[in-house]
């Protein structure tokens, strides 16, 4: 008997033991099942997380990239007020940001169907809109370039204001020669009375002999200091009645009133040696510079404003092509 109950309170306990047991196996399994799930979740926050930084950075990195390309853009763009010297500034800076050697501008939309090229538009006023045709090789970001086309529309309006202003203005304001505008109407009036009172009129056409090097060289601003003296020794090498000018970039000119092709042509070779002859001494360096000088002569040249300067500018297209530093006239 004792036996019996013995045996039913051991297969009791056994029952009781194995209901325990599977009550605590069934807790854990479940909280091992919220563990991984809680793990899992994690782990995709902190990938959430991952991306969202890499995501972030890729966009500081590229807005880096935009911020310093725009620096060196306009840092190249403001070395110049002439548009011709911005526009090719600008496509040398854009050829090595983009990596793209090929581009070039145009006044119409160019080359429609042509896939290779990527065509972008901008304003240089109001009413003027020109094209930028960049070979693309499909990596042209087209936000940057929206931003430093932005920079560049900005210079070419400074550019135009620029030269709106020089026009108004009477003396330029570099070389304190006679601003072109200025010069042009007054080289009007002397034509006027020239051919009233029967004298002769010389006008004479200078240029810098090649400037490009020593912008190169010496930089930009070294180079308009340069452009600065030789106005000075040009002013001082003429008479009182004499008028020179700055005609545009690094083109001077000079009014000769009451004097022919004779004696301009003597003025012009006297002025080309003071300059062939100076030491121009500019932040520390000694620096010599020679210019090609056109001469044209009312009435025997020509009888007109346009075709004086026209005369002017053939001739100094001579003295260039014969091998600069000197004197031509027609
Ligand atoms: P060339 O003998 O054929 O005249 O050669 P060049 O290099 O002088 O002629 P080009 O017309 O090719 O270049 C003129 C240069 O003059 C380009 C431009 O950088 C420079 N220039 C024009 N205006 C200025 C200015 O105001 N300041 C400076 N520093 N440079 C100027
Ligand atoms: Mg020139
Ligand atoms: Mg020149």
């Amino acid at each position: 008997m004792l036996t019996i109950l013995g045996l039913l309170l051991e297969i009791g306990s056994v029952f009781f033991i194995l209901r325990w047991l599977k009550k605590n196996l069934d807790l854990g399994l479940n909280s091992l099942s919220l563990l991984i799930q809680s793990e899992n979740e994690l782990f995709q926050t902190m990938e959430d997380r991952l991306k969202y930084v890499q995501d972030h950075n890729q966009d500081l990195s590229r807005s880096i990239e935009t911020e310093s390309a725009i620096y060196e853009v306009s840092k190249e763009l403001s070395k110049s007020t002439d548009e011709v010297n911005i526009l090719n500034a600008f496509k040398e800076k854009i050829s090595g940001i983009f990596n793209t050697p090929e581009c070039f501008f145009s006044d119409e939309a160019p080359i429609k169907n042509n896939t290779d090229y990527s065509v972008f538009r901008f304003k240089v006023q109001e009413q003027e809109t020109r094209y930028l045709a960049i070979k693309d090789s499909g990596k042209i970001d087209r936000a940057k370039m929206a931003v430093l086309l932005n920079q560049l529309e900005l210079s070419l309006k400074r550019s135009r204001l620029f030269a709106e202003v020089q026009e108004l203005s009477i003396t330029d304001g570099l070389t304190g020669l006679y601003a072109r505008g200025y010069f042009l109407e007054r080289l009007k009036q002397e034509l006027t009375r020239s051919k009233h009172n029967n004298y002769p009129l010389s006008f004479l056409l200078i240029d810098l002999d090649n400037f490009k090097t020593y912008n190169d060289t010496y930089g930009h601003i070294t180079g308009d200091a340069i452009l600065k003296e030789i106005a000075k020794i040009l002013k001082y090498s003429l008479r009182q009645i004499d008028m020179c000018a700055r005609y545009g970039g690094e083109e001077l000119c000079i009014l000769l009133p009451e004097t022919d092709k004779e004696g301009s042509s003597l003025v012009a070779q006297r002025l080309r040696l003071s300059v062939e002859e100076a030491r121009i001494r500019v932040f520390n360096e000694n620096i010599r510079c020679t210019v090609s000088i056109g001469v044209a002569e009312y009435p025997n040249d020509a009888q007109s404003l346009n075709g004086l300067i026209d005369q002017a500018d053939k001739a100094l297209y001579q003295a260039k092509a014969q091998g600069r530093n000197r004197v031509c006239s027609n």
